[in-house]
C-alpha cells in the first residue's frame, strides 16, 4: 500500500470543524495517553492545545530523553551542484532563476570535504538540484564514495530514484536520505510546482519509500512549513511518518520542520508559522512518534534553536553553508537556496549544545 492510501483517506477530513469541536478535556486525555493515535495527534495539533503547551513540553522533553539522551546530533549540508530543471515556485535554484548555475568537480568536492572535516564533522549531506542529465548516477556514486573517505556518514538530499539506484548508492557508504514532499496538499503542490519532474506529486510522495526498499538506514521526510494550512501538513507529514515507521521497521524515520521566514526571498507564502506553532508543532510531534529524529535546520535562528533544544529536537545542522563550493570560496554572487539565520561555526553550536547540558554528537555511525 503507498501512501497515498492515508492521504485519500483524510483528505476530505474537515479539520477545521473538528478543531472546533476540541475541548480541554479531550487535549488532556491525548496527552496523557501512551499511545497517542491519529486524532490524538491532531488534537495536539489544534489551535486550543496552544494552551497546553506548557504540559506538551514536559512531555516531549521526557520522552526525547527517553528515546535519544541528552544528545544532539550535528550535520553539515554539502551544496555540490545548484542546476535544476524544476520550476519550484518558493525555491532560489528555480530554473527560471537566471543565477549562477555551478557543479562542482570531484578535485572541487575533495576541497570542500578537507575543509569541512577540519572542523570534527563526521555527518554531511550532500545535495544537488534535479538535473539528472548534469549530475548523473555517475557522478552521484563518484561524490558519495569521495565523501566516505572523509565522513562516517553520507547522507543525501538529491532527486527521487529508482529502489535500483537507492541500492547503489548505499552499496558506496550513503546510509540516510532526505526528502521532502513540500506540501501534501494535491492542489497547492501543483500551483507551485511549475515545471519539471517534482511536478509528478507520486512520484516524489513515493520516494522515501523506494528510499527504504534500497536499503537507507534513515529517512527524513518534511513538509516546507507555509505554502498550505500549516495544521494539515503537520498532520500529513506524522502520518507519512508513522505508515513509514510501521512499514519499515529496520529504518529510522526522521522529521524535519523547514518553515519561511517572513524575511525570506521573493515568494511570499500563504502562511507564516510564528515560534510558538513551531514550538506545538514540535512537541505534538514527539508525543505522536517517540522514536522519531526531529531535525532543525540553520534556517532558524541561534536564540530560538537554543531555547528549542530540550524540547524534542535531536538533531542540528550546523555550520551551513547553502552556495554550491561555499566552504573554501569567497562568496561570488550566488543565490543560496534559501537563507541562512543561524550563521554560528560548528564549534559554536557544538558549544551552544553543551552548555544546555546536552552532549553535541560528531558521530553516531560507521559502517566500515
Ligand atoms: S526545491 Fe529542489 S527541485 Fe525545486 S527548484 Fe529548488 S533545487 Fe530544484
Amino acid at each position: 500500500m503507498s501512501f497515498y492510501k492515508v492521504v485519500e483517506q483524510y483528505r476530505d477530513f474537515d479539520v477545521s470543524n473538528f478543531f472546533d469541536q476540541v475541548s480541554d478535556e479531550d487535549i488532556v486525555r491525548s496527552l496523557a495517553k501512551e499511545k497517542p493515535g491519529p486524532m490524538d495527534f491532531l488534537t495536539l495539533l489544534s489551535p486550543r492545545a496552544a494552551g497546553h503547551l506548557e504540559a506538551m513540553a514536559r512531555k516531549a522533553h521526557q520522552l526525547t530523553v527517553q528515546y535519544f539522551g541528552r544528545t544532539i546530533q550535528m550535520f553539515i549540508p554539502l551544496y555540490i551542484s545548484n542546476h535544476c530543471t524544476n520550476g519550484c515556485a518558493y525555491c532560489g535554484f528555480n530554473h527560471k532563476n537566471p543565477i549562477l548555475r555551478r557543479k562542482l568537480s570531484l578535485e572541487e568536492i575533495e576541497i570542500e570535504a578537507r575543509a569541512i572535516a577540519k572542523t570534527g564533522m563526521q555527518h554531511v549531506l550532500f545535495l544537488t538540484g534535479e538535473a539528472p542529465h548534469i549530475t548523473p548516477m555517475t557522478y552521484l556514486l563518484d561524490a558519495a564514495q569521495l565523501l566516505k573517505k572523509y565522513f562516517a556518514s553520507v547522507a543525501i538530499e538529491i532527486y527521487p530514484l529508482e529502489v535500483d539506484a537507492y541500492r547503489q548508492l548505499y552499496e558506496v557508504g550513503v546510509d540516510s536520505m532526505t526528502m521532502f514532499q513540500e506540501t501534501y496538499d494535491e492542489g497547492v503542490y501543483k500551483r507551485v510546482h511549475l515545471a519539471g519532474k517534482k511536478m509528478d506529486y507520486h512520484w516524489r510522495l513515493n520516494g522515501p519509500d523506494r528510499a527504504a526498499r534500497g536499503g537507507m538506514r534513515v529517512v527524513n521526510l518534511g513538509a516546507l512549513l507555509g505554502l498550505s494550512e500549516p495544521r494539515r501538513e503537520m498532520f500529513f507529514t506524522g502520518l507519512h511518518a508513522c505508515y513509514l515507521e510501521n512499514k519499515y521497521i529496520d529504518t529510522e524515520i526522521a522529521i524535519s520542520l523547514p518553515r519561511f521566514n517572513a524575511a525570506e526571498g521573493d515568494f511570499h507564502p500563504d502562511y507564516l508559522v510564528n515560534d510558538k506553532t513551531f514550538v506545538q508543532f514540535m512537541t505534538a510531534l514527539r508525543i505522536f512518534l517517540p522514536r522519531a529524529g526531529l531535525t532543525v535546520s540553520t534556517r532558524e535562528n541561534a536564540k530560538f534553536r537554543d531555547r528549542i533544544l530540550p524540547l524534542g529536537v535531536t538533531r542540528y545542522s550546523a555550520g551551513s553553508s547553502t552556495g554550491v563550493g561555499g566552504y573554501t570560496e569567497v562568496p561570488d554572487g550566488q543565490t543560496p537556496q534559501f537563507e541562512i539565520t543561524d550563521a554560528r561555526s560548528v564549534a559554536q553550536v557544538a558549544n551552544a549544545i553543551l552548555v544546555q547540558g546536552y552532549q553535541p554528537i560528531y558521530k553516531d555511525w560507521d559502517c566500515i
